[in-house]
């Protein structure tokens, strides 16, 4: 789950990591408001869900209230890459000296997290990746023996910071840093800029903060800090029905029990000559109620023209899912031919009721190829 840049800097906050004083604001009214409370000049900070906001034309200077609410009515309703401006971040606005970089990812293939620091802060980091390598700094922790301070110094070295009280507030912003991506069971905690002001103050300017999904149920104040509306509608019923699903550009629908086989699926389709619409997997139990829930997400992709079906019944029963088809098919509207392939446990006799039972517009096909091939043709 990813935060807005404002739910992340209250995380780094409760964990001492310094930021600036800010409001949320709705509307230009709560941004004039919120620019008064702050007093003197404020940044007006489009919040969503998508980096590059400065370039967007989504972060500006006021000096005034009156300014505040004049840039606020501009940059409420603004797409920034398909992400519709609703919620400002009105911050008391910092003067930059400079502008470095820092953040914890996990490396998979180290198994480890990875810190990563650069004072060439402020541009995306893969452009200093490819331009300037040599300005990065990796280190990676051990998640065994865990952080030592000894670690962040090596990392303010490593990056050539020389002013020793910089050298002393980053390497505590580094440790603080790790014990909120650890504490929040992150998956990445980005700080782009991480600015030091005229005065030598080194603060966090900016968050981009994702949280683990598997995590959220031990986190219920994060989980909290969705925001419902700003979800893909599809992806958030999904969600809701205990569903797995993600939104592909095709016309065939996938839906395939267990994420190996979802995954195989929509590669042939696409070996087949088609383009697989979503991802969707019914996981493990594949019970009626199960596939009439998963059925009524795809069905609602318009952009689906036909659904593949494909299914491997291990602890899943096919004639179980063969009842849910037909269950689905009696509950929800469907227009999309579909294309069944069951093997596995109690194949026969979940096609056998699909064939008896034969509903207009679908198919039971013997193979998963050829069951693709159908899908796509379908499609077409
Ligand atoms: P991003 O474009 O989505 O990464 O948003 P950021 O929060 O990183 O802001 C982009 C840029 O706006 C920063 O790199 C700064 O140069 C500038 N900026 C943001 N906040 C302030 C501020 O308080 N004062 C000044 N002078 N510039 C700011
Ligand atoms: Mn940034």
């Amino acid at each position: 789950m990813d935060l807005y840049e404002y739910q992340g800097k209250q995380l780094f906050a409760r964990f001492g990591i310094p930021v600036s004083k800010g409001q949320l604001a709705e509307t230009p009214e709560e941004a004039r408001a919120a620019a008064e409370a702050i007093g003197g000049s404020v940044v007006v900070k489009a919040q969503v869900l998508t980096g590059g906001r400065g370039k967007a034309g989504g972060i500006k200077l006021a000096t005034t209230p009156d300014e505040a609410e004049q840039h606020a009515r501009a940059i409420l309703g603004l797409d920034i890459r398909g992400h519709v401006v609703r919620r400002l971040w009105i911050e008391s606005a910092s003067d930059i000296a400079k502008e470095y970089y820092l953040s914890l990812t996990f490396d998979r293939g180290a198994k480890q997290p990875l810190f990563m620091f650069t004072t060439q802060g402020g541009v995306e980091i893969e452009e200093v990746a490819e331009t300037n390598p040599d300005a990065l700094v990796y280190l990676h922790v051990d998640p065994l023996e865990g952080f030592h301070p000894w670690q962040a110094r090596r990392l303010v070295y490593g990056a050539g910071v020389t002013d020793p009280s910089e050298q002393k507030q980053i390497a505590s912003i580094i440790g603080k840093l790790y014990e909120t991506f650890v504490s929040c069971d992150a998956m990445l905690c980005e700080i782009n800029p991480l600015i030091v002001t005229p005065d030598g103050e080194v603060r966090a300017l900016d968050s981009k903060f994702t949280v683990d999904d598997n995590a959220l149920y031990r986190h219920p104040d994060i989980a909290e800090m969705r925001d419902n509306e700003a979800a893909d509608p599809l992806e958030a019923l999904a969600r809701e029905k205990n569903v797995t699903y993600v939104k592909l550009d095709g016309e065939v629908g996938v839906l395939g029990n267990g994420a190996g086989l979802s995954m195989s699926t929509v590669d042939v389709v696409t070996f087949a000559g088609g383009r697989p619409a979503n991802f969707c997997d019914l996981g493990g139990g594949g019970d009626a109620q199960g596939v009439v829930d998963a059925l009524s997400v795809i069905t609602r992709d318009p952009q689906v023209r036909s659904i593949f079906f494909n299914i491997f019944g291990g602890i899943t029963r096919c004639d179980e899912v063969a009842r849910g088809i037909l269950q689905a098919l009696e509950q929800i509207e469907i227009t999309a031919p579909i294309v069944v392939r069951l093997d596995g446990t109690n194949s026969e006799e979940g096609r056998r009721i699909l064939v008896d039972a034969a509903p207009p517009g679908l198919h039971v096909e013997p193979t998963m190829l050829d069951a693709a091939r159908r899908a796509v043709e379908l499609a077409a």
